[in-house]
């Protein structure tokens, strides 16, 4: 083969994922793999599924469809195009996506994707490779850090992936079967991983995790810290602005994550906070461990510690059993919150979840009725919200081209996106934007004098 080979990994579902993409990328390019943004011409095309809900599994077997395509094309060119199913599908279904298509040469579990080298090697015989037990080894101690160019390459925001798993088995989610048990990597780590998105030139992290702030990794002292420890130790490296995390259960919130909301000007006040259900009676039949009450209280805590803090969250409408009115407790409890953003989801049954093989399963009529009410309601707050920022200034992290020739895209701390006229020179600054108007999806500015830097406070939900 000449020239160096070529990797395409395509992302689904969560930050979790894409987290792993970058890893699995940074795996291989040591051996010899550049990534490309273009399937037609990859030797290896990775991808990195999700298998949260019903439609997001079953893409994965259209995307293997047209692998067809792709492996015929590059035969002609006389290469060999080898497919690897990764992620969360691949963990959950196992041989059964090798036995469904054809098209899978490798079948990669989310623990396991340190293995892809010695996986790829095996495969070049021919052999269809499925590698899904949980392993003994930790995949974090044996992947490589990223070449100091990669981490450029993906700009100056990134994720670190400090705790994966989660046991609390909601009885609708398919994770804790997927991603295995709760395990938070050692402190240590996490803030060497940081330094070095640092040293490349990354302004705002992104602390990841499916339980985030269920974190207890062991700290230098040998103790286990919290999230808000964590934070606050990050908080100190050199060079970055700005912190976020998610994703956050309310049950698991405590004093030290509030102080941090409190104390740190680094750490964001945007936070998403996946309440699910405004109903008792459906809570406890989600096995989510908090009321209504207690949500509720537990954003009045970190609003009381950041005034001008905002919320998203995750909605699932039509959980079996939900009735008119467990949904317009939920609508009424989103009118008492106010929410800045939202992701709001059916009800999707998992195979081999508790809340599967409910009786009283809701019928999808139902279900799209009340997810476009609840949409309807959720988008009229997130248009609100920013619409209150209109002739208002805020600090906005310039982070890429935008989609007109010299319009940058940068973040709000709301992590609103927003377009504003600046040079490319200036990606990576903090800089005062003047909020003018709104767009479907962005908000559009222009670049404020400095002498008004946003140090101004926002209280959108006073
Ligand atoms: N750990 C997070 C939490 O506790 O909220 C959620 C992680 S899950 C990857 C992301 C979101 O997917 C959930 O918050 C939930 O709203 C949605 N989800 C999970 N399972 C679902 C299902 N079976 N049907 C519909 N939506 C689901
Ligand atoms: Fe799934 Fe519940 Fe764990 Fe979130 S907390 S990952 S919804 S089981």
């Amino acid at each position: 083969m000449s020239g160096p080979r070529k990797v395409h990994v395509k992302s689904f579902g969560c930050q979790m994922n894409v987290y792993d993409s970058q890893r699995m990328a940074d795996l291989l390019a040591p051996r010899g793999y550049a990534e490309t943004a273009s399937p037609d011409e990859a030797d290896l095309i990775i991808l990195n599924t999700c298998h949260i809900r019903e439609k997001a599994a079953e893409k994965i077997y259209s995307e293997l469809g047209r692998m067809r395509a792709l492996k015929d094309a590059a035969a002609e060119q006389g290469r060999k195009l080898t497919v690897a199913v990764a992620g969360c599908v691949a963990q959950a279904e196992g041989k059964e996506i090798v036995r469904r298509s054809p098209m899978a040469d490798i079948v990669v579990g989310s623990q396991n994707y340190h293995r892809l080298p010695d996986l790829l090697a095996r495969a070049q015989s021919g052999e269809k490779i499925v590698d899904t037990e949980f392993p003994v080894e930790d995949k974090f101690d044996v992947l490589p850090a990223p070449q100091t160019t990669a981490t450029r390459a993906r700009g100056i925001s990134a994720f670190v992936t400090v705790q994966e798993g989660c046991d609390k088995f909601c009885t609708f989610c398919v994770v804790p079967y997927t991603r295995g048990a709760e395990v938070s990597r050692p402190v240590a780590k996490v803030i060497a991983e940081v330094e070095r998105l640092a040293a490349a030139g990354v302004r705002e992290v992104t602390l990841i995790g499916q339980n985030v702030n269920a974190y207890h990794g062991e700290g230098a002292d040998g103790r286990e810290w919290p999230l808000g420890r964590l934070l606050e130790r990050a908080a100190h490296v050199e060079g970055i602005a700005r912190l976020r995390y998610t994703t956050s259960h309310p049950h698991d919130l405590d004093e030290t994550l509030i102080a941090a909301h409190r104390d740190l000007p680094a750490l964001m006040p945007f936070v998403h906070l996946p309440v699910q259900s405004g109903s008792d009676r459906i809570l406890a039949a989600m096995n989510r461990n908090y009321t209504r009450g207690e949500f509720l209280r537990a954003v009045e805590r970190l609003r009381a510690a950041r005034p001008d803090l905002a919320f998203s969250s995750d909605f699932i409408v039509g959980f079996p059993g939900e009735t008119e009115a467990d949904f317009r407790d939920t609508l009424s409890l989103i009118e008492e919150v106010g929410f800045a953003a939202a992701f709001s989801f059916a009800y999707s049954p998992r195979p081999g979840t508790p809340a599967a093989d409910m009786s009283d399963q809701i019928a999808a009529e139902y279900k799209s009725e009340r997810l476009q009410r609840l949409q309807a309601l959720l988008t009229q707050q997130q248009r609100a919200f920013n619409a209150s920022f209109v002739g208002h200034t805020l600090d906005v992290l310039l982070e890429k081209p935008g989609r007109l020739p010299g319009q940058l895209v940068g973040r709000t701390p709301y992590l609103q996106a927003v377009q504003v006229m600046a040079p490319a020179s200036r990606i990576g600054e903090i800089v005062p934007v003047t909020i003018a108007d709104l767009g479907s999806f962005s908000l559009f500015g222009a670049l404020a004098s400095s002498a008004t830097s946003g140090s101004e406070t926002h209280l959108a939900h006073a």
